[in-house]
């Protein structure tokens, strides 16, 4: 008999999804669509790993970086499907622990009884990078705020009930002062929703229209004209989260070592995967490294994640580039479906959450001192 108290979380959730999987695979298959993931998403809450990185008092498991990188193994090595609850567990549920009231707080139970699905609605058609830039209007009628303007590229969009919103509260203050966050539900009339197709044939992100929207003052998270700080924390988290996405990457590498194919592929291609590999473990010990140098779970120290960000995206997209080549003509005959799908979809990881060039900017100004660009 197995000793549960003292088994790791990672033996724990492998034999979880050993017990899980092969239903999900025979009902969805490897599909991405929304009930697959939502399907999936439902059975991890029903046994308590939504959140696992996050604190036990606020329904989490308490798990370090290494212990989470273990787990990220295992969902890799099961084949499970992205987790769709990912928004509201890695960014908006560790803000508003942060930054919420007890009442707000009542949503992280929400989001890992994935009751609730949480999107981000920060970009807009005109303030992606220069996000500060933002012109969706919160204006303060009695005790609503009254919302009107456009967000885009909002992930999930389509099917989250809830959104933690940025928004232009104080429009004669400088650009970056008079920002607030707001949380709102999505079913709130006023709220229109448009899917953006893709290129993969996905439509992972909605427009998000917003028709003199009224939600309660109550919904502002963190102080009033304050919501460039409160991002900067989500955004903060999310960059953080890399590093488990970078172990992720070894992992992925590591399969792609014992594909059958590489045995007859060319000298170059092989050495190709064994750099890949150096340098995706590389990136999770400085990762790893960099999270246990700082006292706070999840904050990095100075750009330290900025780097992270930077070369795993870009090592994201070599891997990708390195499976379709091991895959040759198996990708354009359509025999290797996953190959393609990651080769397109890796051509995104270089813009969430910051994108390259405004990554260098952050390590050339935070890093290594370089006077900041005279625009911002
Ligand atoms: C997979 C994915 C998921 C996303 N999810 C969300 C989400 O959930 N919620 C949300 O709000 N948004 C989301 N976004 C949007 C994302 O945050 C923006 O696309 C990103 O901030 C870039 O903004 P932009 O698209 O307007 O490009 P722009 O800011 O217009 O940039 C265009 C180009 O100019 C460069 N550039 C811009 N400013 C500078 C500068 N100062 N110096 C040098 N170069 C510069 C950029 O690097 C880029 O190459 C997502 C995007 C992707 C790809």
């Amino acid at each position: 008999m197995i000793d549960t108290a003292n088994k790791r979380p990672s033996y724990e959730l492998r034999e979880l999804l050993a017990e899980i999987m092969p239903s999900h695979r025979a009902t969805h298959g490897k599909s991405n669509s929304y009930e697959a993931l939502i399907s999936f998403q439902r059975q991890l809450a029903k046994h308590g790993w939504t959140a696992p990185a996050w604190p036990i008092e606020i329904g989490g498991r308490g798990l370090d970086v290494t212990e989470q990188i273990a787990c990220d193994t295992e969902f890799a090595r099961a084949g499970c499907p992205r987790q769709i609850a990912v928004y509201g567990v890695n960014n908006v549920g560790p803000t508003i622990a942060a930054a919420g009231t007890d009442e707000q707080k009542k949503h992280l139970l929400g989001i890992t009884s994935v009751s609730e699905l949480w999107c981000q609605g920060f970009s807009e058609p005109d303030a992606g990078s220069d996000l500060a830039g933002l012109a969706t209007r919160a204006d303060l009628d009695g005790d609503h705020f009254v919302i009107n303007g456009q967000k885009v590229w909002t992930s999930i969009g389509t099917w989250a009930t809830h959104c933690m919103l940025l928004v232009r509260t104080d429009p004669s203050a400088s650009k970056h002062k008079g920002i607030s966050a707001v949380l709102v539900a999505l079913d709130t009339p006023g709220i229109t929703r448009r899917p953006i197709k893709q290129i993969n044939g996905e439509s992972e992100f909605a427009e998000m229209f917003f028709d003199d929207v009224r939600v309660p003052s109550t919904a502002l998270l963190g102080p009033l004209h304050e919501g460039w700080r409160v991002t900067m924390t989500t955004l903060g988290f999310e960059r953080a989260n890399v590093v488990s996405m970078a172990g992720q990457l070894a992992d992925e590498v590591l399969e792609a070592l014992h594909d059958p194919r590489l045995a007859s592929a060319s000298a170059s291609l092989r050495q190709r995967a064994t750099h890949l590999y150096t340098d995706a473990r590389n990136l999770t010990w400085l990762g790893q490294r960099s999270l246990a140098s700082d006292s706070a779970p999840n904050a990095l120290p100075g750009g330290t994640s900025s780097i992270i960000k930077l070369a795993w995206s870009k090592l994201s997209q070599h891997v990708a580039e390195f499976r379709a080549d091991l895959a040759g003509m198996a990708l354009t005959a359509g025999g290797d479906v996953e190959a393609e799908f990651s080769l397109l979809q890796s051509r995104a990881s270089t813009i969430p959450g910051g994108t390259t060039e405004v990554m260098k900017n952050i390590i050339g100004e935070r890093n290594l001192g370089l006077p900041r660009e005279p625009s911002r």
